[in-house]
């Protein structure tokens, strides 16, 4: 996909695009089109191609930096925005994130399900969390590891802190169909409701699955 010369207004064409593959595809699989939720993954975009998808009604978007969207969404957020961490937290990072993001997609380790708990109730706000499961067994891949995920979510019960679902990543290059299974069957059987899985390439085999939060930045905005 090489979209990266495209004029700003197609930005607004190619929410609509996806927005149509999206409820396309739910139909398909049985599912309500308003049981998934777009974010768009506005990572290394500036403003003004960001501002657009808001113009047309984008309500959800994804950072993957706490300092970039620091920088970037105290101006352009509307009270219509939901911000999103995709990207790895460090836990001395735990409270910018609550204080900045609605939900975060990348608890992934006993340090920082702690200080999550205690941003959370310094805070007094609740935030939409995921546990992200190292789905491929990947050593250069962020995420908890499949066997340690029932300790993980343990201890965030003990923490207090509530793990709404499970997000992943599944490896490159491979077909992504068998990853996305073994997610949502990890999801079932812990008692999570939401899934956070699904990119620009294989977002229709990760509805078809039963994600719940798809991720997509490069078919929104053209190659970073
Ligand atoms: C960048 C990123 C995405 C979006 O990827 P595209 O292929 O551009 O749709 C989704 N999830 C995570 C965790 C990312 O870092």
């Amino acid at each position: 996909m090489n979209e990266a010369n495209e004029a700003p207004g197609d930005a607004a064409a190619r929410l609509a695009a996806v927005t149509e593959v999206i409820v396309r595809t739910a139909k398909l699989a049985g599912r309500a089109p308003s049981a998934i939720e777009l974010i768009a993954v506005s990572k290394t975009m500036p403003p003004d191609a960001i501002r657009p998808l808001i113009d047309a009604g984008q309500p959800s978007f994804g950072e993957n930096r706490v300092q970039e969207a620091a920088a970037k969404w105290p101006a352009l957020r509307t009270p219509a925005t939901r911000l999103h961490l995709v990207g790895q937290l460090q836990s001395n990072k735990a409270r910018e994130a609550v204080e900045l993001f609605d939900a975060i997609h990348s608890v992934d380790r006993a340090s920082l399900v702690e200080a999550l708990a205690k941003a959370q109730d310094a805070t007094g706000r609740r935030r939409e969390l995921f546990v992200q499961v190292n789905i491929g067994a990947e050593a250069q891949k962020g995420g908890c590891a499949i066997g340690e995920l029932p300790a993980l979510l343990a201890q965030a019960r003990d923490a207090g802190l509530a793990i709404d679902g499970l997000m992943c990543v599944p490896p490159a290059d491979t077909e992504a169909a068998p990853f996305f299974a073994l997610a949502a069957r990890l999801a079932r059987d812990n008692g999570l409701a939401k899934l956070s899985m699904g990119m620009s390439a294989d977002y229709e085999t990760a509805i078809m699955l039963g994600a719940t939060h798809i991720r997509v930045g490069t078919a929104l905005f053209g190659a970073r």
